[in-house]
């Protein structure tokens, strides 16, 4: 449910209608947009009646929002969300680039992927520290060593982090060392950790799982956004397919799609969605084309040693010229390339 609120509401009101929202047992949600004031409300498992607030100061309508999802949705929320993180803004006018190995391997990997992702002009450096694998016989990842190692190698080079949180366990350790907190294909059901980033105000990543539907990633979503952590950024990684050439099948039509759907910004990783390094590049500009916020690329310095991913990771020179290739874009897009 949607109540929504002359454009000059006063203060007052709007407090007047979130009170009377909690007087009732739900969340009220406040919701900023220039066109309007909106308050969404969650927690009610019936119709509530719409007199409860058309009966308040400054009230205009109460409609009711009939899709599963809410506070993720356009109905909600009708203009762009833009989440910041630390000053590195995604869903606005420049596009982000995430790039760096699929894992942490040790202090001198990790700085160096840093500094050529820095040289690069991009603002953000992955890899991984707790490595959710298939084969529990596969590199798990270095831990809090290895968070160590990327926080480090972030702050000499000025760039944000951005890292998987695998479980609740090590929910807190993985939210201190990174800015931006990646919830992993295989997680993207954990509803229990999905809560507690919820309760975090901490920006987000959700990866989309890759058997789930659109639908059930902006559920995913949902969860977050219910526990009042707005900072969503979604992400299309690929989804598994009877195709057997490519490790996933990248499904772009997912990004109009989303723009359509939600407010939230949304990205693309034609690493995981390939799996397959000389596909990256040209999926990474049908991204783009497609709309996308920003990409998430592996790239690793010698990518025939790496310990993860090695095969879909780009070599810095394949990267760097991704980079240059990408600034093409800039005025079809009219966008900037970060
Ligand atoms: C990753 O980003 O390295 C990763 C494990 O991705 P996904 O969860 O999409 O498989
Ligand atoms: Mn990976």
């Amino acid at each position: 449910m949607l109540i929504l609120l002359r454009t000059d509401a006063t203060k007052q009101e709007i407090e007047a209608v979130t009170q009377r929202v909690r007087e009732l047992g739900f969340m009220p949600h406040e919701i900023p947009g220039v066109q309007r004031v909106a308050i969404g409300v969650t927690g009610n498992k019936a119709k509530v009646a719409p007199d409860n607030f058309l009966v308040l100061p400054g009230v205009v309508d109460v409609v009711s929002v009939s899709k599963p999802f809410k506070l993720v949705g356009r109905d909600f929320k009708a203009e762009n969300t833009v989440v910041d993180v630390g000053g590195v803004t995604f869903g606005g006018r420049e596009i982000q680039v995430i790039a760096g190995p699929c894992s942490v391997e040790s202090r001198e990997q990790i700085q160096e992927a840093a500094e050529i992702v820095k040289a690069s002009g991009a603002k953000l450096l992955r890899g991984g520290a707790f490595k959710p694998r298939s084969s529990p016989y596969a590199f798990q990842g270095l831990k809090l060593e290895g968070l160590e190692y990327l926080k480090e190698a972030a702050e000499r080079t000025g760039l944000k982090v951005v890292t998987e949180v695998k479980d609740t366990e090590t929910l807190e350790m993985v939210a201190e060392h990174s800015d931006l907190l990646q919830i992993g294909a295989r997680n993207m059901y954990n509803f229990s950790l999905l809560e507690k980033i919820g309760d975090l105000k901490k920006p987000v990543l959700l990866k989309r799982g890759f058997s789930s539907t659109i639908e059930e990633l902006l559920m995913a979503a949902e969860y977050i956004l219910a526990r009042g952590n707005y900072n969503v950024i979604l992400c299309e990684r690929g989804i598994r397919t009877f195709e057997q050439y490519t490790r996933n099948t990248l499904d772009l039509n997912c990004v109009p799609l989303i723009k359509k759907l939600s407010h939230l910004p949304i990205i693309v990783d034609p690493s995981h969605g390939t799996g397959a390094w000389d596909l990256v590049s040209p999926l990474a500009q049908a991204s783009l084309a497609a709309g996308a916020d920003g990409l998430m690329i592996e790239m690793h310095a010698h990518p025939e040693k790496a310990l993860s991913d090695g095969y879909q990771s780009l070599a810095p020179e394949t990267f760097r010229r991704l980079m240059v290739q990408l600034k093409r874009y800039e005025p079809i897009l009219e966008r900037t390339i970060a």
